[in-house]
């Protein structure tokens, strides 16, 4: 008999297992930052990542978009491995497939905000992306002329998630993206970000706003580098209450 749809198992997006890396500053102290992290992100996830400063979560997320190479563990995106991956072939898969928004926007200078958003999609070739529209829904209708110099903070990182979601990316990550944002901008970010996976796309977003990662559909816990709980449809008050039992008063 064929099982109904439901039962079938779904491959993940991503999976991540027993991720390490320590970074060698001085050999004689080298400074562990993960330690054995585990993750996966199935189609039309969100998955949030919230942790006290140093915790290792902008490592983790760099590590799992192939912009940093792990020591230890295995990562495969949408069923290929990218931890063996030769670099030309992994920043091939990482224009065709992913996004990434930088804590520091990394828009670039010298093309205004239309070129900056339009350039991922011109670079993996897909079809036009629709600039216009990616600018208006992060509330920028009329400043695709502007350069990034022109723009606050907080325009330039609604540019960076403009550019990333223009192109459509199958996993977008993105490091505190409302880091520069006023609290009901940063929810509007979300929702786009959450749109953008519930059509069988991924996201894992990084952030200490804890409204923020409450909109996810899971929430992982880090702490010293690794993953101590995992929140199943978080609440931010359900993620405090674990942030204090865990970092004996630190600063979320
Ligand atoms: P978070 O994003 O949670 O604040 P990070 O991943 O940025 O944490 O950093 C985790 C730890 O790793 C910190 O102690 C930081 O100093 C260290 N670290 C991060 N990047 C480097 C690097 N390139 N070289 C050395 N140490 C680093
Ligand atoms: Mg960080």
């Amino acid at each position: 008999m064929i099982p109904p749809q439901d039962d079938r198992p779904v491959a993940p997006l991503l999976t991540a297992r027993g991720i390490a890396k320590t970074y060698a500053v001085r050999k004689s102290s080298p400074v562990t930052v993960l330690r054995g992290i585990d993750v996966d992100v199935l189609p039309g996830e969100m998955v949030s990542i919230v942790g006290p400063s140093g915790s290792g979560k902008s490592t983790l997320l760099y590590c799992l978009a192939g912009l940093e190479r792990a020591d230890i563990g295995e990562i495969a995106l949408g069923g290929t491995r990218i931890d063996s991956l030769s670099q030309s072939r992994l920043a091939k898969l990482r224009r065709d497939r992913l996004g990434f928004v930088f804590q520091s926007y990394n828009l670039i200078p010298s093309l205004n905000a239309g070129e900056n958003v339009a350039l991922p999609a011109r670079l993996a070739r897909h079809r036009a992306p629709d600039v216009e529209g990616a600018l208006a829904a992060v509330g920028l209708t009329g400043h695709a002329g502007k350069r990034p110099g022109e723009l606050s903070g907080g325009q330039q990182q609604r540019v960076a998630i403009a550019r990333v979601l223009a192109a459509r990316p199958d996993l977008v990550f993105a490091d505190e993206p409302t880091g520069a944002l006023d609290t009901t901008t940063g929810a509007q970010v979300l929702d786009l970000l959450r749109a953008h996976a519930a059509d069988g796309r991924g996201v894992v977003v990084v952030t200490h706003d804890l409204d923020a990662a409450a909109r996810a559909d899971r929430t992982l816990v880090l702490r010293d580098g690794a993953v101590v709980t995992e929140l199943v449809s978080p609440t931010a008050a359900g993620i405090l209450d674990v942030l204090h039992a865990t970092t004996s008063g630190a600063a979320a």
